[in-house]
């Protein structure tokens, strides 16, 4: 069968769950029975998402060899049960590095190289070679951005152009904001979304679907509104109501027959399986037997009303996994580690959670009130998890107050440390030195030998695993010995570079930090075995 494409673009504004609707439309299209990939388009020229602070982008996913890229992609291996490559991942930055390359090494034979078509051609030959690389049916490709907007109007041209040589093959989503007005809230506006319809139109693209964002479900009415107004088949516009979790929303979405409207448009069959599997999982988070409450310690929280829990996508939703494999509602709180910072007698609030996690995190603002809170789990004996800088922070705690190195630190936090017990490594210290920040640090997945008995091999119940990374430094192994005298278990290590993967603490019911990030990995249907013991300590579970 050829290659079938699905586009999702956006209309309105931004933040309206493209992201989570593609993976959506895939996953339920996976559950047709056919072969599913996605891609993420993202308009900035960063060439990858590493170079950006998560408070101005969200979490930096990274993927198994070391693609730095939007959140979006951790949607994607979330929802198709996947794991992705870099081939799925593309921004402006990227797209014209390769054309610009291609022009130096003489690949368009003379030509004058132009923006079109060279960027649109680009960008269809990356799509098709990760279609292929996947060995996928459907492509689902989300353009990021708004429609309307100067940002991704080649990759909008692209689309045109594919939807002209093949017809057939090609489904263009709209994914609109409906915006609520009036005295109750509850007058429901199109006119929004006509006008980017049109904006859609003047670049010459007429969606085929529209998934209609809105705080209720639409009625009737309003889709034969925008049915009329935008020029679509009956049927053709989805109601995409506000849920409490994202993984409702394929069971809304197929509440809509998007499936039959996307796989009669691109001239297919369904084949024999059915959302039941999903259905039932949903059911599970809908109806649970108490909950688990976690408090998450960090900085990447913006300011003001507005909590950016963005900068922890996937913390947060391995956290979900874990608490729904144990019927569990999971409840997380955010907490400023500013405030243990410049009061230690905020940190017994602690006490209120199940359990504790310390994320990944750069610079060393916030640290010290970071390295208070390890600190109060170690001692009174609380659940913990620490996620990379969470482990070289859990390191400097014991090397403190347990090893009695008072002035243990990161070469991160400061210029000439006496006692750097997390250092940089000599091939990172290079790089430092010559400026170059993008794409260079231990990146990707990695292997990692569990040290039999530990909570750690226990839990994984192997001895050789791979998990991702994304960090320059590192625990420095000078100090490995008097460390582990005083009682710090090296649960895991490289076994190429002999580098720290994983610390525990011994006589304390759940402590354990990792250097990787587990969280990349864990999928709603199977929660990650660290995530998953932290959860069932956490509430005492047999
Ligand atoms: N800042 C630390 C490092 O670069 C930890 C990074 C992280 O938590 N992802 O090593």
């Amino acid at each position: 069968m050829p290659t079938k494409y699905i586009f999702v673009t956006g209309g309105v504004m931004s933040g309206v769950g493209k992201g989570v609707a593609a993976a959506s439309i895939g996953k339920i299209l996976q559950s047709s029975g056919f072969s599913v990939t996605a891609i993420k388009i993202d308009p900035y020229v960063n060439v990858d998402a590493g170079t950006m602070s998560p408070t101005e982008h969200g979490e930096v996913f990274v993927l198994d060899d070391g693609m730095e890229c939007d959140q979006d992609m951790g949607n994607y291996e979330r929802f198709l049960d996947t794991s992705l490559s870099g081939a799925n991942y593309m921004t402006t930055g990227s797209v014209y590095l390769s054309v610009i390359n291609k022009e130096r090494a003489m690949e368009y034979g003379g030509k004058c190289v132009d923006v079109v078509p060279q960027i649109p051609l680009e960008v269809i030959n990356r799509i098709n070679n990760a279609a292929k690389k996947n060995h996928s049916d459907i492509v689902i490709i989300e353009v990021g951005g708004t429609v309307g907007e100067y940002q991704n109007i080649l990759f909008l041209e692209a689309i045109r152009m594919l939807k002209i040589k093949r017809p057939k093959d090609v489904v263009v989503v709209l994914v609109s904001f409906i915006p609520a007005l009036g005295a109750g809230g509850n007058e429901l506006k199109t006119k929004p979304t006509q006008y980017a319809v049109k904006s859609l139109n003047s670049v010459g693209i007429q969606p085929d679907i529209i998934l209609a964002r809105a705080p209720g479900t639409l009625d009737q009415k309003r889709k034969e509104k925008i049915q009329f107004m935008c020029g679509l088949e009956e049927g053709d516009v989805v109601s995409a109501p506000n849920v409490e979790s994202i993984y409702e929303i394929p069971v809304n979405l197929e509440n809509d027959n998007i499936s039959g409207r996307i796989l009669k448009k691109l001239f297919l069959k369904p084949k024999n399986k059915d959302l039941e599997e999903w259905r039932a999982f949903v059911h599970g988070i809908q109806n649970p037997n108490g909950e688990v409450k976690i408090g998450i310690v960090g900085k990447y929280f913006g300011s003001g009303d507005f909590i950016l829990t963005d900068s922890y996508i996937s913390v947060l939703e391995s956290v979900r996994h874990a608490a729904y494999a144990w019927d569990k509602k999971p409840v997380v709180e955010w907490l400023d580690s500013n405030t243990y910072e410049k009061d230690e007698k905020t940190l017994s609030e602690l006490k209120k959670y199940d359990g504790i996690i310390v994320p990944g995190g750069f610079g060393n603002r916030g640290v010290e009130g970071k390295i208070k809170a390890i600190g109060y789990c170690r001692k009174n004996k609380i659940p913990f998890l620490g996620l990379c800088l969470g482990l070289q922070l859990s390191v400097i705690e014991f090397a403190r107050n347990v090893a009695g190195i008072k002035d243990a630190t990161s070469r991160e936090f400061e210029k000439n440390p006496k006692n750097p017990v997390i250092d940089v490594m000599d091939e990172q210290k290079d790089l430092l030195k010559e400026k170059r920040y993008g794409g260079t640090m231990r990146l990707g997945a990695y292997d990692c030998q569990l040290t039999p008995g530990t909570v750690s091999q226990k839990t994984y119940d192997a001895s050789l695993i791979s998990e991702r990374h994304r960090h320059r430094y590192e625990v420095n192994n000078t100090y490995l010995d008097g460390l582990m005298e005083k009682g710090l278990v090296i649960a895991g290590i490289n076994p190429k570079s002999n580098l720290v993967e994983i610390i525990e603490i011994q006589n304390h019911p759940f402590f354990v930090a990792t250097q990787f990030h587990p969280e990349f990995k864990s999928r709603p249907m199977k929660p990650h075995p660290l995530f998953k013991e932290f959860i069932r300590v956490a509430i005492g579970q047999k």
